[in-house]
């Protein structure tokens, strides 16, 4: 575990339950009724290496610099990352012009389009990258296919950071697509097409809206750029919504990945509820259930499910079982930026 995540883990709330709750599980009991006795853990979930080296680089620029610090936009989509963050003397913006000429800025893990660095650089900011490595990667292979003459297919969630800065590497060339039913709707094109994708779909989604390109465009070079972490969170969340009567996925609603989580979940035909912590849990959830499976999207820290943990043995689980399906060892170089020492 880095230092990074040990210290968002340290911040888990003690929780009790309240009175109404252990009245309700008493009745439930007395009823017969089923209570959660079995919680399954999804292996992997929560931070991605992505993540880490993001908040690891705003962390040692709080600790390191006087605030404020500023950040564009969220530097990962989580409410309490952002918070605990906000509440140190980091201020997150929207928009360069909002920034003092020669402050420090951090460009979040989602990426940035190239005239958001130029605006940055006209304004004298000091930058450190924070983007996440593998949507840099994206962002590479938009630009050079824009240069060498092909026309680019974006696939990904209008609106969202990481769409909106892919995007902005070639505006004039990409076209943003959702679903499949989106491709029926576009040209013939004489010329050659690249696709490429958001880092954060979901996977079985995305096969069909590939698939719907190439029946179209049958020489379409094609880059698959889910990531290897929302990958391997898609594939553990299936493997405990397959034996779960209700499956749990903590995240922020503006997390594309946490969503997505959901969404495979209930397509395994269970319950299934985003919540971005314990708060937001109605016990109602939990009646008639017996296995609850949790997970938590690349952005959460784990303190954010230890309450949930606490809360379900509390109301009777006797036995957590981590269902593993990946080992991640995946780790990334920190900004270049902090090992020089300075912005660019
Ligand atoms: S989800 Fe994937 S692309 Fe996004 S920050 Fe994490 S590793 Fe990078």
């Amino acid at each position: 575990m880095t230092a990074i995540q040990s210290r968002f883990e340290r911040g888990g709330a003690a929780h009790s339950l309240p009175p109404t709750a252990t009245a309700r599980i008493e009745r439930l009991r007395g009823e017969r009724m089923l209570v959660p006795h079995t919680l399954l853990l999804a292996e992997p979930r929560g931070f991605c290496a992505g993540v880490v080296r993001a908040i690891d680089a705003l962390d040692r620029l709080l600790a390191s610099e006087p605030p404020p610090i500023y950040a564009f936009h969220e530097i990962v989509h989580n409410r309490y990352v952002v918070d605990r963050f906000r509440s140190r003397g980091a201020i997150f913006v929207n928009s360069i012009a909002e920034v003092p000429e020669g402050a420090r800025i951090v460009l979040s893990a989602h990426g940035v389009a190239p005239a958001v660095v130029e605006q940055a650089r006209q304004r004298r900011l000091r930058i450190v990258d924070a983007t996440c490595p593998l949507v840099t990667k994206v962002h590479l292979e938009t630009r050079k296919a824009a240069r060498d003459g092909f026309e680019i297919l974006l696939v990904g969630h209008r609106g969202h950071d990481e769409i909106v800065g892919t995007a902005g590497e070639a505006p004039a060339r990409t076209t943003v697509l959702e679903t499949p039913d989106e491709v029926a709707a576009l040209p013939r094109r004489a010329g050659p097409v690249f696709v490429v994708t958001q880092t954060t779909l979901s996977v079985d989604d995305t096969a069909k809206t590939i698939s719907a390109i190439r029946d179209r465009y049958p020489d379409a070079q094609v880059r698959n750029d889910i990531c290897y972490a929302t990958t391997n969170r898609q594939a553990a969340v299936r493997a405990i919504a397959e034996r779960a009567d209700l499956v749990l996925v903590v995240g922020s609603p503006n997390s594309s990945n946490t969503v997505r989580l959901r969404e495979v979940a209930a397509s395994a035909g269970k319950p299934a509820y985003r919540v971005d912590g314990l708060e937001e849990i109605d016990p109602a959830w939990y009646e008639g259930v017996g296995v609850v499976g949790l997970t938590a999207g690349a952005s959460v820290p784990d303190a954010l499910l230890e309450p949930i943990i606490a809360d379900l043995r509390a109301r009777g689980v006797t036995r957590v079982e981590p269902v593993v399906v990946a080992s991640e060892t995946m780790e990334f170089n920190p900004p270049v930026e902090l090992d020089a020492g300075g912005g660019r």
